[in-house]
């Protein structure tokens, strides 16, 4: 394995959420944070949902990039140095689409002479039927909803659902997204608890009935994670949202290092701000809990950075 002495942020993105119209992609100010950081930047831009995920005003579900975006995205990369690597979102039942998508946009960037950087494979999409777009937006017959959106989606989502059913499916979305030996990491494994929070009397709101069987069921993803020889990242990103904590809890990391899947360390920026937010703490944390190495991504190989 290839190694480096410098601390890679390995989950960028190069514009906000919820601006309309979609402003362009833009890298100089991202970059400008990451030399102050002293990080190497790791871009993981969300990629093109497949066609019929292309709803809202700006036809992004409100977060993706739209396929005539494509072009200038990666005109940003040129001349940068910088790898171009990819967010997608594994959504079942549409995984030719997606890798399809996925592959046309590499191929552009290969033809530009780019460097490829990694793909992270998310799940943001559970499967739901509450509302999670404006009402006007009719979606047809996709059997998706946001995770992370709105908390009330995902207070409405446990609520009509239950919390057993809602837990086994997240992991289960997981667990197909690593079954598919399409992603070389996978994002924000917990990402399930961004709009959780503890009651009185410390128990998870959302959760707090199910956490044998969370536990089991992020024990069971991070053995398969394992088994595919896929990277799991320890998202800090989650520090910031209500339940404040990184995507890996203490338990999943401990985990990790039992089954011996290897970690990479990324802030999911959308803004130059948040390039490296809490990666002392993170560093410290990875330690203490006998985590010896980082990874990141370049094409598609490994590159170990010593803790
Ligand atoms: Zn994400
Ligand atoms: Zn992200």
């Amino acid at each position: 394995m290839k190694t480096s002495t410098t601390i890679h942020d390995e989950h960028m993105h190069l514009r906000p959420h919820g601006v309309s119209p979609l402003p362009r992609h833009a890298i100089a100010p991202i970059l400008e944070a990451c030399a102050a950081r002293g990080v190497v930047p790791g871009v993981r831009e969300h990629a093109p949902l497949p066609e019929r995920y292309r709803l809202g005003p700006d036809g992004d579900y409100l977060f993706c990039m739209r396929p005539d975006e494509v072009d200038g995205f990666l005109e940003v990369f040129e001349g940068t140095g910088v790898a171009v690597g990819l967010e997608v979102d594994h959504l079942d039942g549409v995984e030719d689409e997606t890798r399809a998508i996925v592959a046309d946009v590499v191929d552009r960037a290969r033809r530009r002479g780019l460097a490829i950087g990694g793909l992270t494979g998310s799940v943001h999409f559970i499967h739901g039927s509450v509302p999670d777009l404006e009402r006007s937006i009719d979606k047809g017959s996709i059997p998706h909803i946001l995770c992370d959106y709105e908390a009330g989606v995902m207070a409405a989502h446990v609520a009509d659902r239950g919390a057993e059913a809602v837990v086994r499916d997240y992991f289960g979305c997981v667990r197909r997204l690593i079954g598919t030996g399409f992603y070389d990491v996978v994002g924000h494994l917990e990402l399930l608890r961004k709009f959780d929070r503890r009651d009185d009397r410390g128990a998870s709101v959302l959760f707090g009935g199910v956490e044998d069987l969370y536990a089991a069921e992020v024990e069971a993803t991070i053995r398969l994670a394992a088994e595919a020889g896929v990277v799991l990242e320890y998202n800090t990103a989650g520090r910031d949202v209500t339940i404040g904590r990184p995507y890996l809890s203490d338990e999943a990391v401990r985990a990790c290092v039992r089954h011996g899947v290897a970690i990479a360390l990324s802030s999911d920026t959308h803004v130059p701000k948040h390039v490296a937010r809490h990666f002392g703490d993170a560093v410290a944390t990875l330690r203490r809990l006998g985590v010896r190495e980082i990874v990141a991504v370049r094409d598609r190989e490994r590159i170990a950075t010593t803790l």
